[in-house]
């Protein structure tokens, strides 16, 4: 037996040990939850140290999508836990009168937690809210590609929440695979649409629920009515920001005719605003996180028409925010480019707009900018998406009000807010009957006159 698989099953049955002994009520979550606001608040520089040796984060961006995303998803549920755990009485039908019925939300016991590199805190402490928020133990197994931030996660989780419920085990491809080898009581993944089919295969041997918070094409329309300098500016903060290695950046623009010049130039104007004329100067633009990735999206440019910028330096993994041309069938709209370059089509007609985007696979999130309200709700009701944020990008996913999570490809289930203790729990349907009253005519021999009523009852 090897290490990883010693120490693997000593914690496994660590953790399930602790489901049976610990009570998980309101106040242990509770205190958990206080724990996991401590780790984070009095690790902030360590934190922000992981992640600029990982992706070369700023200060701003690490407390803004990474630990502040986690707080304030822990601050909602410290203030509406007790609301979401509470029992809920719910209406009775004829057929099960004198009765009442409720619905309890029970915690579904050990689950797994996969995260991605590219938010590697957010993306592991966040679902790790909701895992607490229902009561549940957690394995988390953060991505290795984000190594210092991994690491940092593996030392702080056990100093800070409980042992017997909770540890991190780091690992690659075949770390993973022995982990996901064990039963699990909920898979819960981010990571890419290949990925997440592999972890889906794992999971049906134990019949194990899964949320998968895939990836995908998401595109962004510009219509002819939009306001073309805010939408320029939030499009390219919503696509470069974390060098554009964020599953809802706008992955390409469809742009019609009348205001493709227009935006061009407040495109340029917002990335030289932002980063300067030099990008690679700026400590505000992101790197790729590794060769391998800088290798493939570096690997998409020689066949594009660029409209604005294009360079790289392989030794500092950087890719310089990218403006180029594409055509419906250019090579670079085939898959999720991950990476800072932002093809854009044109296309002067809705209904063109609506058959491109739905002959492909189902995208994480949708984006329109337009005055026309016509527009929104054409666009909204004539193609699926995950999300959708009309003249915004990427800021609708911290909406704790709203789910966040794909359909089709780009993933199952849903997190955030109330939506993750959802997630996390099991509803449970209960009916609580008295003796008091027994209908007889329920019971056979079912005569002409009990068949009769039973037609009624279900008219
Ligand atoms: P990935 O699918 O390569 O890896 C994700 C996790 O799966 C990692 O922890 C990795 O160790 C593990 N893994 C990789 N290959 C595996 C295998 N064969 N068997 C078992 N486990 C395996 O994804 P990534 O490169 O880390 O992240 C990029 C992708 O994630 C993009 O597609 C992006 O859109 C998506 N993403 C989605 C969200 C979301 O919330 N929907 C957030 C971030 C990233």
């Amino acid at each position: 037996m090897t290490d990883f698989q010693y120490h693997l099953d000593q914690k496994y049955a660590r953790l399930r040990a602790g489901l049976e002994l610990k009570p998980r009520d309101y106040s242990w979550r509770i205190s958990q939850l206080g724990s996991l606001k401590r780790l984070i608040i009095e690790n902030e520089e360590a934190l922000c140290l992981a992640l600029w040796k990982d992706l070369r984060k700023s200060k701003f961006e690490c407390l803004g999508t990474e630990q502040g995303v986690v707080l304030s998803e822990i601050d909602l549920t410290l203030r509406k836990l007790r609301s979401w755990m509470k029992t809920r009485r719910v209406s009775t039908p004829l057929f099960s009168q004198p009765g009442r019925s409720y619905i309890r939300r029970e915690p579904l016991g050990l689950t797994l937690i996969i995260g991605a590199w590219n938010y590697p805190i957010n993306l592991m402490l966040a679902p790790l809210v909701a895992a607490i928020a229902g009561g549940n133990g957690a394995i988390l197994k953060p991505s290795e590609i984000a190594v210092h931030s991994a690491r940092l996660l593996t030392e702080l989780v056990p100093r800070y929440l409980d042992q017997d419920l909770f540890c991190v085990i780091e690992g690659g491809i075949e770390e993973t695979n022995r982990i996901l080898a064990k039963k699990f009581d909920l898979i819960f993944f981010t990571g890419s649409s290949e990925v997440g089919k592999i972890i889906l295969a794992k999971a049906a041997p134990h019949l194990t629920p899964t949320i998968l918070e895939l990836g995908g094409k998401s595109p962004a329309i510009v219509w002819k009515d939009a306001d073309l300098k805010v939408s320029a500016r939030r499009i390219v903060w919503g696509k470069f920001v974390n060098a554009g290695q964020t599953c809802v950046a706008p992955d390409y623009l469809i742009v019609h005719p009348d205001v493709r010049s227009g935006l061009m130039n407040e495109l340029i104007l917002a990335i030289k605003d932002f980063y300067g004329p030099d990008a690679s100067l700026s400590p505000d633009y992101c790197r790729m996180i590794n060769q391998k990735n800088f290798d493939r999206v570096a690997g998409l440019l020689p066949g594009l028409s660029i409209l604005y910028g294009g360079k790289t330096n392989r030794d500092d993994l950087y890719i310089e925010p990218t403006i180029a041309e594409a055509f419906e069938t250019s090579a670079i709209m085939q898959d999720e480019i991950f990476g800072p370059i932002l093809p854009v089509l044109e296309m002067s007609e809705l209904p063109k707009v609506f058959r491109f985007i739905n002959a492909r696979e189902k995208p994480l999130a949708l984006y329109v900018f337009t005055t026309d309200k016509g527009v929104v709700d054409l666009v909204s009701s004539s193609t699926s998406s995950g999300g959708v944020c009309v003249n915004d990008n990427v800021i609708h996913m911290p909406v704790q009000s709203l789910p966040f999570g794909g359909v089709g490809a780009s993933g199952m289930g849903s997190y955030h807010g109330r939506f993750g203790f959802e997630s996390f729990t099991h509803a449970k349907g209960i009916l609580k009957k008295s003796f008091w009253f027994d209908l007889p005519v329920r019971y056979p021999p079912y005569s002409k006159r009990k068949l009769a009523w039973m037609k009624r009852l279900f008219r």
